[in-house]
């Protein structure tokens, strides 16, 4: 058995250690053994085998960005965290294809600078610029444009299994998708602990001739069930090939606010008949929804005629080409000095800014902007795109029931959920994506004050109850938190639960990469 040495070292002080403890979750500390930072394959093996040595286990990390669900934080306590920071290369990049081989510790900041001359781009995700490709992908973590359901979009490059064996599930010498005997193994670990993955091979987006923005309001909140049905007809015909989020007021209202603990009882929540004024004065309907409609010229503008005809009466659609919206934008920067006083251009210069900085994410450019609604309900920071906001101190989580694209189940989820909401005086902010003209994936979001106790446990409450709901209706969460693992007794999915163990047991059986994870 090789010695655990040379290449890397396993540090145990605090100072470094802290950052992998506190999961951001309520009540949710780890107790952390020790962390390494691997910068090649064989470092991955080496502490795979000290681990088995010394019987302990290990927790891979790729950014560790993984807020909402748990941070950097492992499921069980005394893990060793694998942190991969410092294995960051994008091994190659096939121009021609479209596709890049990539280490972990690969951002998505990192790979759009790195693609910023090419003609291919990175589908980003609304987490900014310092979260990984590896590790979302493995979380099963979706993006906004055509290559936005990312799990279906990659390959396993090169892995190491608990022995310290070193696999590729991706032989071919061209890329050509998913093929051959690999095909439908690669998927089996996302959402997994059965390896440690080294390096996945991604497939790029396309910079297309034209991409215009779709800017969707319903001013009706009624309207949601049509709209979703709408949708699903919009996806199914090929007419919209993204994956186009609709949050509702809260969740936009979030990113531009925070709550006011002077004018609002924290007890009570605040409601959207309080914040009426406020509602409209930001311009924010109870839905809405910008995405991206992208193809030749011609296509583009047949695709936005078609979506303004379907949603006739539902909502009122908005289309502006991305160049256009950058003119704009910069013209109000330019006649800034002279207008500034003005209380109503303060207010469109902020909103022009904040659509013109989302829909430039949309070109392949993370962005931080959501970070901000993560501080809602935090009361003594204000709002940052650029910290990380766990560490920030903000209380947040997200609940990810997957419901189908049918309008009146989405309805039900989403009164049900209100009333909850309403019941435990919180606001109740979602988004509502559009993934396939068959699924609907329902991010829930709960903002809470960590400084104060009561709230605190109120929120736990809900949550709580949240998850319990969502079982019992059938409405299985895409993705999960690591407060709720390993699964007990009451989870769905019984049949799943018991194959995981046995594909577990035969690759990892000293049970040594992330136990707990996903079972
Ligand atoms: C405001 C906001 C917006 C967000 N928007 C989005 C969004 O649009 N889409 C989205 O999907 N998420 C979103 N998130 C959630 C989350 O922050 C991202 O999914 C983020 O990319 C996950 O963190 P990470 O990339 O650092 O992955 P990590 O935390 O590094 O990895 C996630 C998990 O995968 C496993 N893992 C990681 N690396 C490896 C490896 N090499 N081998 C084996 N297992 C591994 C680990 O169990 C780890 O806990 C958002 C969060 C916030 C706060």
């Amino acid at each position: 058995m090789p010695e655990f040495k040379n290449t890397f070292s396993l540090l145990h002080d605090d100072a470094i250690t802290d950052r992998y403890k506190d999961s951001g979750l309520i009540n949710h500390l780890r107790l952390i053994s020790g962390v390494v930072f691997p910068e090649n394959c064989d470092d991955v093996a080496n502490t795979l085998h000290y681990c088995i040595k010394n019987n302990m286990h290990c927790y891979p990390i790729s950014s560790g960005r993984n807020w909402g669900y748990g941070g950097a934080s492992p499921v069980l306590n005394d893990a060793l965290i694998v942190d991969f920071k410092k294995m960051n290369n994008i091994r190659h990049f096939d121009d021609v294809n479209g596709v890049v081989d990539i280490e972990p510790g690969v951002t998505q900041g990192q790979l759009a600078h790195y693609l910023k001359d090419a003609s291919w781009m990175v589908d980003c995700t609304g987490a900014g610029p310092d979260t990984s490709i590896v590790g979302n992908v493995l979380e099963r973590g979706f993006g906004h444009g055509s290559n936005g359901n990312r799990s279906q979009h990659f390959t396993i490059k090169e892995a190491v299994l608990a022995d310290g064996q070193v696999i590729s599930l991706d032989d071919h010498k061209d890329y050509v998708g998913r093929a051959g005997l690999s095909a439908g193994l690669q998927e089996i670990f996302t959402q997994n602990n059965l390896a440690i993955i080294t390096c996945i091979r991604f497939e790029l987006s396309k910079r297309q001739e034209e991409s215009a923005r779709c800017l969707i309001r319903l001013t009706n909140a009624n309207n949601l069930p049509l709209y979703i049905d709408k949708m699903a007809e919009l996806k199914a015909e090929g007419t919209i090939d993204t994956l186009p989020h609709l949050g509702n007021s809260f969740r936009m209202f979030g990113v531009s606010q925070q709550f006011d603990f002077t004018q609002w009882d924290n007890k009570k929540g605040v409601t959207e008949q309080q914040i009426k004024n406020s509602l409209a004065q930001n311009n924010i309907a109870p839905w809405s929804s910008a995405f991206i409609v992208s193809g030749s010229k011609l296509v583009t503008k047949a695709r936005i005629k078609r979506i303004k005809q379907q949603l006739k009466g539902i909502a009122i659609v908005n289309s502006i080409s991305l160049k256009s919206l950058i003119k704009i934008n910069d013209f109000i920067e330019k006649i800034y000095p002279l207008l500034k006083n003005i209380k109503i251009y303060n207010r469109l210069k902020k909103t022009i800014n904040q659509l013109t900085q989302a829909m430039i994410m949309f070109e392949g450019n993370p962005d931080g902007l959501a970070l901000k609604g993560c501080y809602w309900r935090h009361a003594s920071k204000q709002p940052s795109a650029n910290e990380d906001p766990v560490i920030a101190g903000c209380g947040f989580y997200w609940i990810a029931p997957a419901l189908p694209m049918k309008g009146e189940v989405v309805n039900n989820c989403i009164e049900l959920t209100k009333s909850l909401y309403e019941q435990y005086g919180f606001e109740f902010a979602v988004t509502l994506t559009s993934v396939t003209s068959h699924m609907c994936q329902a991010i829930v979001s709960l903002y809470f004050n960590k400084e104060d106790e009561k709230e605190t446990l109120r929120a736990k409450e809900l949550i709580g109850l949240l998850r319990d709901t969502y079982q019992k209706e059938g409405w299985i969460c895409y993705r999960r938190s690591i407060d709720e693992m390993p699964f007990g007794e009451s989870e769905i999915e019984c049949d799943a639960i018991a194959i995981r163990k046995k594909i577990k047991a035969s690759l990892d059986p000293n049970n040594i990469i992330a136990p707990g994870r996903y079972e």
